[in-house]
């Protein structure tokens, strides 16, 4: 298949118009959001939404997450909204929040999954915003990547992995948020955060008080996700990837990062600027290693994770050594990105020695303290 290509700086309206005409007639586009790009077609037509899980590889038991442009178009989508549910939407939408929700008759079993509730969002991204209002329909739209692999932020990577798989992709520039949606439960009891996102456990506890998280979110096998998609091997990049976590991390990979260059190892490290900057200093030229930083804070690490992993993966280092944040505001969200990404392969260096937090096997020099 031909996949169209829209640069929307030229004439957005006339692109926009033609991607959702193509999505009214049952094909899949993939499109920008605030948070990353998605694989849209028609959420309320069962042919289209089987494209969409044709394309990416995904596995029939993940629901997919319904986008509409208007609060109003949620109404028939639901079999109910309790009040939880109405505060979620008055407060974060539009914005980076799916809302898990009872579904109605209308909704498609493929889109559910066969699950009696139904996840819906509605973006701010005025592109995402556009192409949901003139195609007439709520979206069903995942990330747009193969099943497995990193997000897409970009639309080059979005090609990569979608190209001739799909009808067209609109091109609307980096996304600004670069983690995926959170995705809030509020039909139990407690609101639970089944997946973290871009709002923020603190910012959701400020409006509706008590919220839960997935207890099997932390990565114990034992549990079962209540979202199936997080149950995949997911966000990975090819190499294996190590992380090390706690408050002399970053201390930790700048040692571990030396020790692999003096050894000649073709070590890829994934950092902040400073420690990049101190590797650096320390670095002959033509050194072996691949440093990446995402910048400063949290993020500038949420906006460039998925990209700087994709790196890695044109890059074929031996290994990643990458190293964790704190787990306050966005930082829920990457830490649980960054450890699935690493296989839950995790290091904690606190108070001059470096422990197993989970994971079996790791290069011995990892785990040395001043190698
Ligand atoms: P993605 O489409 O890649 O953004 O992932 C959507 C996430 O939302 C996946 O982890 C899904 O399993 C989850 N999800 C979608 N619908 C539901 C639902 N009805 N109940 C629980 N989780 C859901
Ligand atoms: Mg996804």
């Amino acid at each position: 298949m031909e996949t169209k290509f829209w640069e929307l700086k030229k004439d957005p309206e006339a692109a926009i118009a033609e991607a959702a005409a193509l999505i009214a007639a049952g094909e899949v586009v993939a499109f920008p959001t605030e948070t990353v790009y998605g694989l849209g077609a028609d959420g309320l037509n069962p042919e289209a939404v089987a494209k969409i899980f044709a394309a990416k590889g995904r596995p029939a038991d993940n629901p997919l997450i319904l986008h509409i442009a208007d609060p109003e178009q949620i109404e028939t989508l639901t079999g109910g909204l309790n009040a939880n549910a109405r505060a979620l939407m008055e407060t974060f939408w539009p914005g980076p929040l799916t809302i898990v929700i009872p579904r109605s008759e209308i909704v498609p079993d493929a889109v559910t999954a066969g699950l009696d509730t139904v996840a819906v969002r509605m973006p701010s991204h005025p592109v995402a915003a556009a192409l949901i209002r003139a195609a007439g329909c709520p979206i069903a739209a995942p990330s747009a990547n193969v099943s497995g692999k990193p997000s897409p932020t970009n639309a080059a990577d979005v090609a990569e992995d979608m190209k001739g798989k799909i009808a067209g992709i609109l091109d609307g520039g980096n996304c600004g948020i670069g983690v995926e949606s959170t995705v809030v439960d509020t039909t139990s009891p407690v609101p639970t955060i089944l997946r973290p996102g871009g709002i923020t456990r603190e910012m959701l506890e400020e409006r509706l008080g008590a919220v839960e998280i997935d207890p099997a979110l932390n990565g114990n096998p034992a549990l079962r996700p209540k979202a199936p998609g997080m149950k995949y091997r997911h966000y990975a990049p090819q190499a294996p990837m190590y992380l090390y976590e706690g408050k002399q991390a970053a201390q930790r990979l700048a040692e571990a990062a030396l020790h692999a260059c003096k050894q000649g190892m073709r070590a890829g490290i994934l950092c902040d600027d400073a420690v990049k900057t101190r590797l650096e200093g320390s670095l002959r030229r033509g050194h072996s290693l691949e440093i990446l930083s995402w910048g400063e804070g949290k993020s500038d690490l949420a906006e460039h994770l998925y990209e700087l992993l994709r790196d890695f993966d044109r890059l074929t280092p031996q290994f990643i050594i990458g190293m964790g944040v704190d787990e306050r505001g966005l930082g829920l969200a990457v830490m649980n990105r960054l450890r699935k990404a690493a296989g839950y392969q995790i290091l904690l260096a606190e108070d001059d020695c470096v422990t197993v937090k989970s994971g079996k096997v790791f290069p011995e020099f990892l785990m040395l303290a001043d190698n």
